[in-house]
């Protein structure tokens, strides 16, 4: 982004944009609202409403689209995890939900695959839940989980996202966890697109799931999804909104505005209707752009990448041979970081280099590639 789009507000705070070739990260700003959920945010804003019943018709339009029972807008994908966990201990008993984060007398452990420990699972904790892990980093077999199993567990937790293992399996541990009366819940936050995943879940028998707002489905950064059964969803709006209760609970640091709830229903009706093969062709477009132009560069193998487990969207991945002779991957990616515009790409270390066409605007795949072949120099 030149000097001349670099937007007032920013200017003014001397903060200045970047082009986002790393995907929908939180680092750098989530995604971009589409000019129909910043109207629909304005709108919001320009009258009182009563909050329960906004919460309650958002909450209809969540459910529609994950084929849930309920559904709930929250202040995004680690707010849902922290009223997931405070649901599954308190249920709609509403002394525990008062209580909380104090879990004294409830039970209050969740399980959660080694494997699968990341940096957002903290959040279940923020609840006053305890994670406890079971089986090996790599693996675990159905016994770990079932060892794991006290009178104290409240929930099976699981986590979908690229990069991380799927130990059991999701539904091997649905069944394991359906089998001794506990709920199973989702953190697949990163996990739309595709479409289909805002339904799947529920359909294999999750008891709730949780999604970013923020990302793939270009609503609020500060906004996410949660649904799931109707009796822990229930439990969830309390822990998020005992508006009438004399003491808030669990969920009120983490409140959502009404702009960001309409903001957030927009987005994902949006999201609903649009045309999923269009998207990602243009994606495949950009990303074949700045491979052609990074073609035949001596010691790079330049390929298109789309595996849905551990990529977002095709995406050039450039890789480095031993017959490099041109600066290190760390470099490169320091010499994007520190131009201007600044270009900040996937990867990290020295190792390969993947430009994530999500979040890439129009025209922004030509000054990507002229600067990598700047940088590569
Ligand atoms: C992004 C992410 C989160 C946090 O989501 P927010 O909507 O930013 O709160 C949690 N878990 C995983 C796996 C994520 O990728």
């Amino acid at each position: 982004m030149t000097q001349q789009n670099w937007p007032e507000v920013y200017r003014k705070l001397g903060v200045k944009p970047v082009i986002n070739a790393q995907s929908w990260v939180t680092a750098l700003g989530g995604s971009l609202m589409r000019p129909e959920v910043l109207r629909a945010m304005d709108e919001a804003a320009t009258v009182f409403v009563d909050m329960k019943e906004l919460n309650r018709a958002a909450g209809e339009v969540v459910a529609r689209a994950c084929g849930a029972d309920m559904g709930l807008v929250t202040a995004g994908c680690a707010a849902a995890e922290v009223l997931m966990a405070a649901a599954c201990m308190t249920g709609v008993d509403e002394m525990k939900v008062e209580r909380l984060p104090n879990t004294a007398g409830l039970k209050n452990e969740i399980l959660l695959f080694k494997g699968q420990r990341n940096r957002y699972d903290g959040a279940f904790e923020v609840s006053g839940a305890q994670i406890v892990e079971y089986g090996a980093v790599d693996s675990a077999r159905p016994y770990h989980l079932e060892g794991a199993i006290t009178d104290k567990t409240c929930a099976v937790a699981y986590v979908i996202g690229p990069f991380i293992k799927p130990g059991l399996g999701l539904e091997k541990t649905i069944e394991i966890a359906h089998a001794h009366g506990l709920p199973v819940i989702v953190d697949a936050a990163a996990e739309i697109p595709p479409r289909s995943n805002l339904s799947k879940f529920i359909s294999m028998g999750v008891d709730m799931v949780a999604f970013s707002g923020g990302k793939g489905l270009g609503g609020p950064q500060s906004a996410g999804l949660l649904a799931g059964r109707r009796d822990l969803m229930e439990a969830a709006y309390l822990n998020s909104l005992n508006l009438d209760s004399p003491k808030a609970g669990i969920g009120r640091p983490m409140k959502v505005s009404k702009e960001n709830l309409v903001g957030m229903v927009a987005a994902l009706e949006l999201y609903m209707d649009s045309d999923e093969t269009v998207i990602i062709e243009g994606w495949m477009s950009k990303a074949n752009y700045i491979a052609r132009k990074l073609a035949g560069i001596k010691g790079l193998r330049v390929v298109i990448e789309d595996t849905p487990v551990d990529r977002q969207g095709p995406q050039p991945v450039i890789y480095f041979e031993r017959s490099w002779q041109g600066p290190s991957p760390s470099e490169i990616r320091r010499r994007l970081a520190d131009g201007d515009p600044s270009i900040r790409v996937g990867g990290g270390g020295d190792g390969p280099i993947n430009l994530v066409m999500v979040n890439v605007q129009d025209g922004e795949e030509k000054i990507i590639a002229d600067r990598l072949v700047e940088a590569l120099n």
